[in-house]
């Protein structure tokens, strides 16, 4: 079977309805044609700095959402990203094959850095250690959203310049983006990516807030000053936003759900989107709660998906060494 492989950073206690619909929506659904490796990428969370007790706590709710949104342990193998030490081994090797000027290309560097007080090195690095996190374990696919897809062109590349140097060693990935979905907007800023480490919290739908809360959010959304339903994302991009998530969380093609909103208002919309949203989410905030409730037992669970990752991790490393001459030890 091929691999699946993907993460998300533990940078919130709650996902959003992008990591949702762009990325772990597709993880569930590659469980069953993929041999699946998900992961909270801890380390990745270092770069902007969390408080060592906030970082605990939603690591372990991260882990909690992943399970409560469809990813099996039993099946795919869940584990902390930073429990696998290896990760960071190949970060360095990979790390001295990317080039200075390639590295500060990075858009989400450029982004995050201009948000952030004062940019670290680590979140300069931070696509090395995203290509380690994707080569160490031989992916073929990679789910995630459209804004990942320079860092994993970058895994790639890197791929690629490893295996031309020392010969075939690293498995060159795919990227596996929805098309439709791979990108949800913020509901104050349609033109920016919902994120977890948005400037306001009012433009996000976080899966773990109240139904109430989440419907006041959806009716606040801002659209535009017409009236017609369409998807237009570069006309009407927040109109096209609530049509995008309407359509995933539904399945409904895009051409049919404008059809059925012909002659009717934004608030339509917006009432639809909310039930929508609330009925997806309401069991998986249940789940994560039951979960969050017994963390000894999630704590098992990631400790056997880390068990099961070292195994792979452990053998792609020494691989790794050996081709770039690193002399093993007696
Ligand atoms: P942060 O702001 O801390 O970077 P994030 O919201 O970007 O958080 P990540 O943990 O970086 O979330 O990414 C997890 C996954 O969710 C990735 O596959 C990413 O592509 C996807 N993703 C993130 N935001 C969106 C979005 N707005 N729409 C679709 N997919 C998204
Ligand atoms: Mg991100």
């Amino acid at each position: 079977q091929p691999r699946s492989l993907s993460g998300m950073q533990p940078t919130s206690d709650s996902l959003h309805l992008g990591n949702y619909i762009g990325a772990l929506v597709e993880w569930v659904r590659l469980q069953e044609t993929h041999d699946a490796f998900y992961f909270v990428a801890d380390l990745h969370a270092l770069t902007v700095s969390p408080d060592p007790a906030v970082l605990r706590e939603r690591t372990r709710l991260t882990a909690a959402q992943f399970i409560a949104g469809g990813v099996d342990p039993a099946r795919s193998v869940l584990f902390v990203q930073s429990h696998i030490a290896q990760h960071t081994e190949l970060s360095w090797v990979l790390s001295c094959l990317t080039g200075f000027g390639e590295a500060g290309r990075m858009t989400q560097f450029k982004d995050k850095s201009a948000k952030g007080a004062g940019p670290n090195v680590g979140l300069f690095t931070y696509p090395v250690l995203q290509a380690a996190d994707i080569l160490i374990y031989d992916a073929n696919v990679v789910p995630v959203g459209e804004d990942q897809r320079q860092h994993l062109e970058l895994s790639r590349d890197l791929a690629g310049r490893f295996n031309a140097r020392f010969g075939d060693t690293l498995v060159v990935p795919e990227p596996h983006i929805m098309k439709a979905t791979a990108k949800i907007q913020d509901l104050q800023d349609p033109t920016a990516k919902m994120s977890k480490s948005a400037a306001t919290d009012t433009g996000l739908i976080s899966l773990l807030d109240d139904p109430a809360r989440t419907v006041k959010k959806i009716k606040s959304a801002v659209t535009d000053t017409e009236r017609e339903i369409r998807f237009d994302v570069d006309a009407k991009p927040g109109v096209s936003n609530l049509l995008s998530i309407h359509a995933a969380l539904t399945g409904t093609p895009m051409i049919e759900l404008e059809a059925a909103y012909e002659g009717k208002g934004y608030g339509d919309l917006k009432k639809d989107v909310a039930e929508v949203v609330v009925e997806a989410v309401t069991p998986f905030r249940e789940r994560t709660l039951e979960l969050m409730a017994d963390p000894a037992e999630l704590d098992r669970i990631l400790a056997d998906g880390a068990e099961r990752a070292r195994a792979v991790a452990e053998a792609t490393v020494r691989r790794v060494y050996d081709r770039v001459g690193l002399l093993p030890s007696a």
